[in-house]
């Protein structure tokens, strides 16, 4: 180890430490005086003691320890009528004492701690605090480093403000929409929060916790404190984040004072956020258990067992994982309810689009209903920060509401990222235009296929050009021919490149779209049972939450399946490779034509798009 001062200090704390114990213990001056100890063997109460000054029974009393300690002469019928030395320890304040001694006139002697080390015993106090003050800030400089915050040290064992306290949030369920089955469920919730005795009265046991199962940004937060603005109780919240330090028995302290500080103020909502943080399968995961984690975890558990269920503490958890939480979490007395918040449905969003228009200059011929109808997908969240980016757009125009136009291009933004420049006139233009033209009159002349809604050369984030299409309400159930002509659609910007430009001028421009075809195609072979393999389901969405993606996935199948898997996405990629391609050469005068127009505007919109093909052909093309 190198020598430095800071490490000498440090060095040098513990060794001082050690040895001012030593010191004190074995070189305490003896005071001459303070021969209590070897004389005075029997002891006595104070109130004894009070008792005997009161029969004048006690002749004098000499006082040690700077008030802490009485030996006193004492004289009476339980100490057979002799004199005897009787040690009392005395209360810290005892004014009334010295008062009582005088009026019987008994003899009182206070003795000074006497000692001829007083200069080193002076000496010592000060050097002690102060080498402890040095190398402790030495140690929090120290830990701060290594943390990375500030004051991550002196929060230790203690965490303070680990987590938040809203005494009202001020948020009702007016402010959550589009989720009523969630809500309905937290009414009783409110009701149980407000009014406990009608359900005591019948013997209900109130339930302790409350599971919010749903995708980030639903509204899972906004929920939880709207129950408790509905039922007018503090907000206690914390994220299973903040539960994870680096110290071991942060967390699991960090939940003690939590739930300490609820119990103070009960009736009152605990909020627990991003629970799967803690909450996770213990056991499980690469590298062994995570200690803190399960210390964490169980310390959670004894506390929500340790309330008795009519405390008036409901705890609330979200997570977007329910999945692989630990089982124990879930038992009866714990997270007993489990609410599941889904992405907004078409008739969620405009309700959701309501409330945040509410505080929002909106144009009147605006319409809600096509901003939710293009929004398939987006969250609570994104609607609340698209309108708000429309806001900031309009702001921006210096214009006083807000119009579609703007809306518009927040949702462009938000989906596809920042808007760039368009390219000047050159062969690549061309050939993004193709490119795109492509994908367009692919998508169009297919009968399962969504509509184009615009088709743009404008770049936005990582694409050098953009198809849009009007993606359809119901994704849940999707058949296999759309399947197809998603991959068909999907293929269309690649095959309008070779056909075009030929087989030596294709680029990497496709990458993507091959990765989403690729993809679509094998779900089809080993997900959804749609190839001749036949209806087996070889892969699972997802297999393993603690490895990453694909890592580590255990397939069902036998290597000669594998070879199978591959054929057949083989198979049905170049089946629609070689359809995608007929339909490009066949359509190629109208294909030449769009490029044209989409190189001089840069933007063709799902309409007018329609009605230049429509001039050609049939749209869903038969053919096709
Ligand atoms: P989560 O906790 O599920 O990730 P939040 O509750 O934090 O989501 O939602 C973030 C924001 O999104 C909210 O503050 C609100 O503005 C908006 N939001 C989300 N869901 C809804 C909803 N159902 N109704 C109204 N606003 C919502
Ligand atoms: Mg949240
Ligand atoms: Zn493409």
């Amino acid at each position: 180890m190198k020598f430095s001062w800071k490490n000498l200090l440090l060095w040098s704390l513990p060794i001082i430490i050690i040895s001012f114990f030593i010191w004190q213990v074995f070189f305490t001056p003896i005071n001459n005086d303070n021969t209590s100890n070897n004389i005075a063997n029997s002891r006595m109460t104070y109130g004894r003691f009070l008792e005997y000054i009161d029969m004048g029974w006690v002749k004098k009393v000499d006082i040690y320890d700077s008030g802490h300690t009485a030996i006193i002469e004492a004289i009476g019928p339980e100490l057979g009528n002799r004199i005897q030395k009787i040690r009392v320890e005395l209360p810290a304040n005892a004014p009334e004492l010295i008062i009582k001694l005088r009026e019987k006139n008994v003899d009182i002697n206070a003795h000074p701690t006497k000692n001829n080390t007083a200069l080193w015993n002076l000496i010592g106090n000060l050097i002690f605090p102060l080498l402890l003050i040095t190398g402790l800030t030495l140690f929090f400089r120290r830990s701060n480093n290594t943390a990375g915050g500030p004051g991550q040290a002196m929060s230790f064992g203690k965490s303070k403000a680990s987590f938040q306290i809203e005494t009202k949030t001020g948020i009702i369920f007016e402010d959550v929409a589009g989720i009523d089955e969630a809500k309905e469920e937290f009414e009783e919730i409110v009701t149980f929060l407000k009014r406990p005795e009608y359900f005591t009265a019948v013997g209900a046991k109130i339930p302790k916790g409350v599971l919010l199962i749903g995708p980030p940004g639903t509204g899972k937060t906004l929920l939880a404190k709207a129950i408790a603005g509905e039922a007018n109780v503090p907000f206690f919240s914390i994220s299973g984040s903040e539960f994870v330090e680096m110290f071991v028995g942060v967390g699991a302290s960090r939940v003690r004072d939590l739930f300490k500080k609820a119990k103070e103020n009960a009736p009152c909502i605990i909020f627990i956020d991003e629970i799967d943080a803690v909450g996770r399968q213990r056991g499980a995961g690469i590298g062994g258990g995570n200690d803190e984690r399960e210390q964490t975890l169980n310390q959670l558990l004894t506390e929500m067992d340790g309330f008795e269920g009519n405390t008036g503490i409901i705890v609330i958890a979200a997570t977007n994982r329910a999945d692989i939480l630990d089982s124990a979490l879930l038992r009866p007395g714990r997270f007993d309810r489990q609410v599941n918040i889904d992405i907004p449905d078409f008739n969620g969003r405009l309700a959701i689009l309501n409330v945040h228009t509410k505080n929002k200059k909106i144009s009147p011929d605006i319409s809600l209903s096509i901003i939710a109808r293009r929004t398939p997908g987006f969250s609570g969240a994104d609607l609340a920060n698209l309108l708000n980016e429309a806001a900031i757009i309009t702001a921006r125009q210096k214009k006083n509401n807000i119009t579609l136009n703007e809306v518009d291009k927040a949702i462009d933004r938000i989906i596809a990222g920042m808007e760039g420049t368009a390219l000047i006139d050159s062969k690549s233009k061309r050939l993004i235009a193709y490119h795109e033209i492509g994908h367009a009159i692919v998508g169009t002349l297919l009968k399962d296929h969504e509509n184009v809604q615009k088709v743009t050369l404008i770049p936005r984030g990582q694409a050098r050009g953009l198809t849009w299409f009007t993606p359809s309400e119901d994704q849940s159930l999707i058949s296999k021919s759309q399947i197809k002509a998603r991959i068909m659609g999907a293929l269309g910007g690649r095959a309008a490149e070779e056909i075009v430009f030929g087989e030596s001028e294709i680029t990497t421009g496709a990458s993507n779209d091959l990765q989403q075809v690729t993809s679509m195609a094998r779900q089809m072979v080993t997900r959804f049972g749609m190839s001749n393999i036949g209806p087996l389901s070889l892969e699972n969405e997802d297999t393993n939450p603690f490895l990453g993606r694909g890592m580590g996935s255990s397939n069902e199948y036998s290597d000669e399946i594998a070879i199978k898997i591959d054929k057949q996405i083989q198979i049905i990629v170049y089946e629609c490779h070689q359809k995608t391609v007929k339909i490009i050469k066949n359509n190629r005068v109208i294909i030449d034509k769009l490029v044209d127009l989409l190189i001089e505007k840069e933007t063709i919109d799902g309409n007018e798009f329609r009605n230049i093909i429509k001039q050609y052909t049939d749209i869903p093309n038969k053919i096709y």
